[in-house]
């Protein structure tokens, strides 16, 4: 608190990350990273990044790259924007396409970060009950709203959405922008980008931080219709013209030339998810069916906040919400194949 902080500032409610501790050795199993290194086509396109690139601005509009992601989903570079991470990009949505006079939907448990950007913006909003399996019932959204968002598969539960639920919701909501945060679409779902052409209304947002290993580079994207775009284009430069620095720019390039790096690392990832859920059921956990790279776990007897605490001790990481319906579920993120046979055999003396 300070007599020097605006009036704005005084009722700010930020996001808190997951910790990212800098000295200790630990199995960090606790905000969805990846598990494995980038391509080695990132590292050479950032080593190959000269002076003289350097010392010039980026391209503000980074054409190379939306011109590659462009081509990915049979779209057109107009109907693809960029930012540093999808966090940024989602709040850009926030401010350019979901603040209106009606509340905007979301679900009562997915991206804690969502609260955050409406309250930032001053967007009204209306939280809709995931149904008793922890599903999104796209049913209970059949109210006049401003917009909705949520991610899918959703997180911290990591259940999928089917497409053709997807499609309902969209075709429901003709009037309000549907924005679906597929931060982990690729570890078991189908993208809704396919229907962008169908609807105008549909705005998907990807990101490169978890599936392509590079959450410390900061880029997401978002997809859809030119006029949608150009919304966020509107409020992106009125923000700040360059999010995207040179390096991150062909480095995401050099990732999305790499499709055979980005198939075996999600299907190594999705290996281990089978093979850490067969685990944990035999320790007598509960996991919701994750399509994402983690796993949302209840145990039968010991209390979550306990076992999230025991972990810690043991040097390993996962991620626990204090909060109504989720409070005996530990949120485990996909490590390697011995990450996960160390969180088994901790488990075990624990149990
Ligand atoms: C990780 C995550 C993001 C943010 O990703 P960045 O691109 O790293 O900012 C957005 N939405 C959801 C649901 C996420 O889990």
């Amino acid at each position: 608190m300070s007599r020097f902080w605006s009036d704005i500032t005084h009722k700010l409610d930020p996001y808190v990350p997951g910790e990212q501790p800098q000295h200790e050795r630990l199995v960090k199993l606790n905000t969805n990273e990846s598990p494995i290194e980038p391509s080695p086509q990132v590292l050479a396109a950032i080593h190959n990044t000269t002076g003289d690139a350097l010392r010039r601005y980026p391209d503000p509009e980074s054409v190379a790259l939306r011109t590659a992601i462009a081509q990915r989903f049979d779209l057109a570079p107009g109907q693809v924007f960029v930012g540093n991470g999808s966090d940024e990009v989602l709040a850009h949505t926030f401010l350019g396409l979901l603040k209106h006079p009606r509340p905007i939907l979301f679900p009562d448990i997915t991206y804690s970060f969502y609260t955050v950007w409406a309250d930032l913006y001053e967007v009204e909003y209306q939280q809709v009950p995931l149904n008793e399996h922890f599903a999104i019932d796209v049913d209970s959204y059949r109210v006049p709203n401003g917009g909705i968002i949520l991610p899918n598969p959703n997180a911290p539960t990591g259940v999928l959405l089917a497409l053709a639920e997807i499609r309902q919701l969209l075709e429901q909501n003709r009037d309000s922008v549907v924005v679906i945060d597929e931060a982990y679409i690729d570890f078991g779902g189908e993208s809704a980008a396919a229907l962008i052409p169908e609807f105008d209304n549909l705005l998907v947002v990807h990101t490169l931080s978890k599936s392509r290993a590079l959450a410390g580079l900061r880029v997401g994207y978002a997809l859809g219709q030119e006029t949608l775009i150009e919304a966020l284009v509107r409020v992106k430069n009125c923000f700040n013209s360059y999010p995207l620095d040179t390096i991150a720019q062909h480095a995401a390039l050099a990732s999305l030339e790499d499709e055979s790096w980005f198939q075996q690392s999600c299907q190594s990832v999705v290996n281990n998810r089978e093979w850490l859920s067969g685990e944990l059921l035999a320790l007598g956990f509960h996991c919701l069916p994750s399509a994402a790279n983690f796993l949302f776990a209840s145990h039968g007897e010991k209390r979550a906040e306990t076992l999230f605490a025991a972990l810690r001790e043991e040097g390993i990481i996962v991620r626990y919400f204090n909060k109504p319906r989720i409070d005996q579920f530990l949120r485990i993120t996909i490590g390697t194949r011995p990450d996960c046979e160390r969180l088994v055999e901790v488990l075990k003396t624990l149990l």
